[in-house]
């Protein structure tokens, strides 16, 4: 265990880096988000009943719904190595496949128990796709000893990437990071107003038609915690768009004009085509403003998304941050959120959990944004908390979503003080 205090840098008062224990989910979590968002795509996890009820209780699947996301139970005989495990894993991709023939792309998602067996989950992908007739096989790790919460979509995006089809006429535009399908549905018909017309999103909606790209295809991240999926497009010859994350009316706007400015759309007409929305959530964040203006807040890592949270926060909701902590810090990812962040903060990479529990009782914050597991000794200790998987699993991105985003920052707030009359 051990923390050190890295050089001041711009903006940042102090920079602290953690590595200690963690109080994070897995990445198998991402699947709760990417079977929804791929709707011919089936998410088979390798792994133990653990990683099953985690899937069970983060999902909430509804009794009657036919879920896109399953688990094979590693058992006793195959941890000791009694059973062939990839004889296993055949016949369950069998009878899946059998039982749901609208599935088109098979992701194999490997736990910390199918590494501990040392099953070579990319082996059998490639074998299952070279056997099985209109089906792509694929595999990523969403388990707990490679991987945290966000990092599951990264994971998964990377496999999608060398699948994208490569043509002259790919898209001017590839926006990457799962989006609800109304935040999506908002975005083309922004970029639509703007000119924009071939705009590819990953992941799509049906993850058989993948969008095209071409050499001339710029990205553009709408999420945060996609390093190893911003990687491999870098490596294939697409160029980023460096740009805020889009959440909150300045946020979006930024992200909209970064587009603009990338494939040479005056700024006139992005200003034109956002004018009414950027007014419209501006102005429900005014509402807003009234009640968090002046309210301390505590980001612990988690998401990923903790500093263009932070950055919202502050400057759009005018909150004050006192440490945002974030699992790792892709500094280019987030470079423009971070250059906006105000200084007088902490932010901290990594985790030693029980010495950021002291900081955070020592500040003892109005708001603490933390994971499950933190939520509940700190709600009994008297502080308010917000579940950090709630802000990945509502549609926030967007000027539509910006006051929502708000509400999820005042709601906890207003409850408290409800208790406390
Ligand atoms: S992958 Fe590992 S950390 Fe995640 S639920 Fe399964 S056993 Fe737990």
């Amino acid at each position: 265990m051990n923390a050190a205090v890295l050089p001041v840098s711009e903006g940042l008062d102090t920079i602290l880096r953690e590595r200690g224990q963690r109080e994070v989910f897995c990445g198998l979590t991402g699947i709760v988000w990417l079977h929804r968002k791929m709707q011919d795509a089936f998410f088979l996890v390798v792994g133990s009943r653990t990683c099953a009820h985690l899937l069970q209780s983060a999902a909430g699947v509804m009794i009657f719904a036919e879920p896109r996301f399953a688990t094979a139970i590693i058992g006793e005989r195959d941890l000791a190595g009694l059973a062939d495990a990839n004889a296993e894993l055949d016949r369950i991709v069998a009878e899946l496949l059998a039982r749901r023939p609208d599935i088109r792309v098979l992701f194999l998602v490997g736990s910390c128990p199918s590494e501990v067996i040392k099953l070579d989950l990319s082996r059998a992908a490639r074998r299952l796709s070279d056997s099985i007739p209109g089906v792509r096989v694929l595999n990523y790790s969403g388990s707990g000893i490679e991987t945290t919460f966000t990092e599951g979509e990264d994971a998964c995006l990377a496999t999608l990437v060398p699948g994208l089809p490569v043509s002259t006429d790919g898209a001017d535009l590839l926006v990457v990071g799962a989006l609800a399908d109304t935040v999506e549905d908002q975005f083309r018909r922004l970029f639509a107003a703007m000119g924009v017309v071939r705009v590819g999103f990953l992941p799509a909606r049906r993850a058989a038609e993948p969008p095209s790209i071409g050499p001339h295809t710029r990205f553009i991240l709408a999420q945060p915690f996609l390093a190893e999926t911003a990687r491999l497009l870098a490596k294939a010859g697409l160029k980023r768009i460096s740009a805020t994350m889009p959440l909150g009316a300045e946020g979006t706007r930024a992200w909209f004009t970064a587009i603009a400015g990338a494939l040479d759309i005056p700024p006139s007409r992005v200003q034109e085509v956002t004018e009414i929305p950027y007014r419209r959530a501006e102005s429900a964040l005014r509402r807003m403003h009234a009640h968090l203006s002046g309210k301390s807040i505590f980001f612990f890592p988690d998401s990923q998304l903790e500093i263009p949270l932070a950055r919202f926060a502050a400057n759009e909701l005018g909150m004050r941050l006192t440490e945002v902590g974030t699992p790792y810090l892709h500094r280019a990812l987030i470079a423009e959120d971070l250059a906006r962040l105000p200084t007088g903060i902490t932010l901290s990479e990594g985790q030693d959990v029980e010495r950021q529990l002291d900081r955070c009782r020592a500040i003892r914050p109005d708001l603490t944004v933390c994971g499950l597991g933190l939520a509940n000794p700190l709600e009994a200790e008297g502080l308010t908390t917000k579940w950090s998987i709630e802000l990945v699993f509502t549609p926030i991105q967007g000027f539509e979503q910006a006051a929502d985003l708000a509400e999820l920052f005042a709601r906890p707030l207003r409850r408290r003080a409800r208790l406390t009359v």
